[in-house]
């Protein structure tokens, strides 16, 4: 592979280039080794902070422990009606501070691979790799991976919530318990949740989650957060934070994916739940096992037989909102613990899957079947 260099044009010459230094991006970065590569971010990981959680196994835990806000081993779904409590050894539900990952990441850097806080312009695909400018510097790489975040269309579905971080008065009483989804909410813009992390007795990640194909005004998500909290009793001593964000449920039109695409571009986000960093994991890290063997080709995030199903699930959600409550308890009532991580993971087994099938209200799941 050729070493990092300037040409007498100027030009910086490299094996590999990474555009975005997010979550795909520096997890890349930081697994390359004897290459002469980039990673071209404007944000600090400061700048871009979020909470980014998975189910994961022990071995995981122990991976990501510097970043780690919150584990739950029990997490639980309520509506109305019922509240679904899982308890799991296998998987805990883990909550990763995104700065400090990507921190860790930056920190981690083997020589040649350098960090350019800037935004990559100019960015010109040519066969698998590509040229662009940054700080008014040109670079040209024989690989450029390329992670910015795809566009998501106005009347799309789509996943946006806004959560709060708050300080509350007094202890709450269930802080091992992590809530997933309380429906105990306004139901009529779309199916919304409240998504509830206890970082501690007193310290609460309470987010509004909507799915819908629109966005509401940030005031909504608060009141409907406040609302949840004096329902709960909880009063709030200080806000210490706010994160928002749009997720796109729809699947990527196969044309606009670059070959160089990664994470959330090359479609790792799981079209029925938003979560995407576990995917994101798997194929850096292959990705990385290939690169180190010769072979730079992105795989594939998420398996089409998922996507397939994801895509059948939205449809009828798209249809019947309605239905969306009854669909998510079903589902949770209807898998152990395990079984619902290894379905919220894209990893379930063929038993989890008649579970969930068997659980399913059957005529809106066959009509979308025949529109698919
Ligand atoms: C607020 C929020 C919370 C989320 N929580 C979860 C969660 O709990 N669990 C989960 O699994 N998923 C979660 N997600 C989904 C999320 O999409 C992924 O986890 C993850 O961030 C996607 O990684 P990525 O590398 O593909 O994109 P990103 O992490 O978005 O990285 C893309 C990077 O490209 C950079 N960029 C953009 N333009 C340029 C340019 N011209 N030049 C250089 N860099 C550029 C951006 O600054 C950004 O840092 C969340 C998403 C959001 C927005």
């Amino acid at each position: 592979m050729s070493r990092l260099h300037n040409n007498l044009n100027k030009i910086t010459k490299l094996d590999i280039a990474i555009i975005g230094g997010g979550s795909a991006g520096i997890t890349l970065a930081a697994k390359l080794n004897n290459v002469s590569a980039v990673v071209v971010e404007p944000k600090t990981p400061i700048e871009r902070d979020c909470n980014w959680a998975l189910w994961a196994s022990c071995a995981q835990k122990t991976q990501f422990k510097a970043a780690i806000k919150g584990s739950w081993q029990q997490w639980r779904v309520v509506d109305h009606h019922t509240e679904v409590l899982h308890s799991s050894d296998q998987f805990h539900y883990i909550s990763l501070s995104s700065a400090k990952y990507i921190k860790q990441c930056e920190s981690d850097l083997a020589e040649g691979v350098n960090l350019i806080r800037a935004a990559a312009e100019d960015i010109c695909a040519e066969g698998i790799g590509g040229s662009f400018s940054a700080r008014g510097q040109q670079y040209k790489a024989d690989k450029v991976y390329d992670s910015r975040p795809p566009k998501v269309s106005k009347d799309s579905l789509k996943q946006h919530f806004l959560g709060c971080e708050i300080r509350t008065k007094t202890p709450i009483s269930d802080p091992h318990i992590a809530t997933l989804m309380d429906f105990r909410v306004d139901q009529s813009r779309g199916l919304h949740f409240i998504y509830v992390l206890p970082f501690s007795d007193r310290r609460l990640l309470v987010e509004s989650t909507m799915i819908s194909s629109k966005l509401e005004e940030k005031e909504w998500y608060r009141q409907a957060i406040y609302q949840w909290l004096k329902d709960q009793k909880i009063e709030i001593e200080e806000t210490l934070g706010e994160e928002i964000g749009v997720i796109p449920m729809q699947s990527l039109n196969p044309l606009t994916i670059n070959s160089g695409a990664i994470g959330a571009a090359s479609g790792a986000v799981r079209l029925s739940s938003g979560y995407a960093f576990a995917n994101i994991q798997a194929q850096i890290t292959k990705l990385a096992e290939g690169i180190n063997s010769g072979d730079f080709s992105v795989p594939m995030p998420i398996s089409p037989f998922l996507n397939h199903m994801d895509k059948i699930f939205n449809g009828v959600l798209m249809a019947q909102p309605e239905l969306g409550v009854t669909i998510m308890m079903r589902t949770a009532e209807a898998l152990d613990a395990d079984g619902f991580a290894r379905f919220m993971l894209g990893s379930a087994t063929l038993i989890d899957w008649a579970k969930v099938i068997l659980a399913m209200p059957k005529v809106p799941f066959v009509q979308q079947m025949f529109r698919q």
